[in-house]
């Protein structure tokens, strides 16, 4: 059976595995360095003549069998896996510009990324624009002659904006402007920002792909040329995923499907939940009729995940109170896993940025980030309303 022909799960279970013998699992090539039976076979590897491995900085197969296997969901042409989901972004970037260029960024990134575009690239001579990229009048004011770059995430962490995708990819095609999404929120079951015409896909592997909070691991998807580029920067900066790592990648990978399917349903039957709570006055979730921009994320999304924002009616410290009274919801600050885990941003994402950026982002004192597991969804409501009763 043709592999292109399969729904998603079962391109998630077998594609780009090629495991030798009778293996049915990859295997974990735990090794640095590969051996040549002679000169000739090292010199056609490393001229690139010949498919091989040298050391594994540079590759590794079971580095390959994720990177074929991400690509795959995806629909890109191909991959690169990363140390993290900060190595991917920054080796990414650092491939795409050079000193005199211009880059447009959404203001609502990740941290990492944020500080990497405001404080690094201007050490290298590189401008960057920060806009509400949810706004393409603002993407497209901001674009100059020296634009190289327009960056953004989709949905955004911790407010859920979406940014419309084909439009982005349109804009930026007329200027000849590469567009790098950040799609780690959304992952390719629930988003393919590659159909809408977007060069260069991003991924925190750290979360949904990973899925257990068990690694920390970054993905790049995008066309062969480019990947091949990136590789030989990745080979240089040292970012690249070590074998163990990429393993279990790989395993978890395999249930992306089915845990999405939770994470969609615990997202959606939460944020309903929290919507009619007397003690809660704001909820942001892509799912919910009520979200701004339900109708654009119903258009280019398949589901809306498993991240639930909400204000509580009441202060900083209730705020406090509340996440402190949570049992099976674990006060830690990361996503996509399958344990439950709850942050305020003022204290965990957005702990560094001024009172006024944070204002301009939405995050208030009172807001919490809930990023829902796949735990049974009675028993999370039960935490929940057991800890609005405390406050
Ligand atoms: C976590 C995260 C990152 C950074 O990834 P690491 O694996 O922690 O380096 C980047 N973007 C988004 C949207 C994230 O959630």
């Amino acid at each position: 059976m043709a592999l292109e022909k399969t729904g998603f799960s079962t391109k998630a279970v077998h594609g780009g595995e090629k495991p030798d013998k009778r293996s049915v699992v990859t295997p974990i090539y735990e090794t640095s360095v590969f051996a040549f039976t002679n000169t000739k076979e090292l010199i056609d590897v490393i001229s690139e003549k010949a498919e091989g491995y040298i050391y594994t900085r540079f590759d590794n197969p079971t580095l390959r069998a994720v990177e074929r296997k991400i690509a795959i969901l995806e629909g890109s042409e191909d991959a690169a896996a990363f140390s993290s989901g900060m190595a991917a972004i920054t080796t990414t970037l650092l491939t795409l510009v050079s000193k005199g260029d211009h880059v447009v960024a959404s203001r609502d990134l990740y941290g990492g990324t944020l500080t990497f575009f405001q404080e690094m690239l201007p050490q290298f001579g590189i401008e960057v624009s920060l806009v509400d990229a949810a706004d393409i009048s603002q993407v497209k004011e901001a674009i100059k002659k020296n634009t190289r770059v327009v960056y953004a995430e989709t949905p955004t962490n911790p407010t859920l904006k979406i940014v419309d995708l084909p439009r982005l990819a349109a804009l930026a095609k007329k200027h000849g402007i590469t567009t790098v999404i950040d799609s780690t929120l959304a992952t390719p079951y629930n988003l393919t920002p590659i159909k809408f015409d977007i060069d260069i896909v991003v991924h925190s592997a750290t979360k949904y792909l990973g899925g257990h909070n068990d690694i920390t691991a970054g993905i790049v998807c995008s066309s062969k040329e480019f990947i091949q580029k990136l590789k030989k920067t990745r080979k240089i900066l040292g970012g690249t995923l070590d074998p163990m790592a990429a393993w279990l990648l790989l395993r978890g990978l395999k249930t992306l499907a089915l845990r999405m399917e939770r994470h969609n349903q615990n997202g959606m039957q939460i944020a309903q939940f929290l919507e009619k709570h007397p003690k809660i006055a704001k909820v942001y979730y892509p799912g919910l009729p009520s979200h701004p921009q339900h109708s654009l994320a119903k258009k280019q999304m398949r589901g809306y995940g498993g991240v639930v924002s909400f204000e509580i009616k009441g202060d900083f410290e209730k705020t406090v109170q509340f996440v402190e009274s949570l049992k099976l919801c674990l006060l830690a600050a990361s996503l996509g896993g399958t344990e439950t885990l709850a942050t305020q941003p003022t204290t965990s994402s957005h702990y560094f940025i001024t009172p006024e950026q944070r204002q301009k982002l939405g995050i208030t004192d009172q807001l919490v980030r809930l990023a829902l597991g796949i735990e049974d969804p009675e028993d999370i409501i039960a935490d929940l309303k057991q800890a609005l009763n405390k406050i």
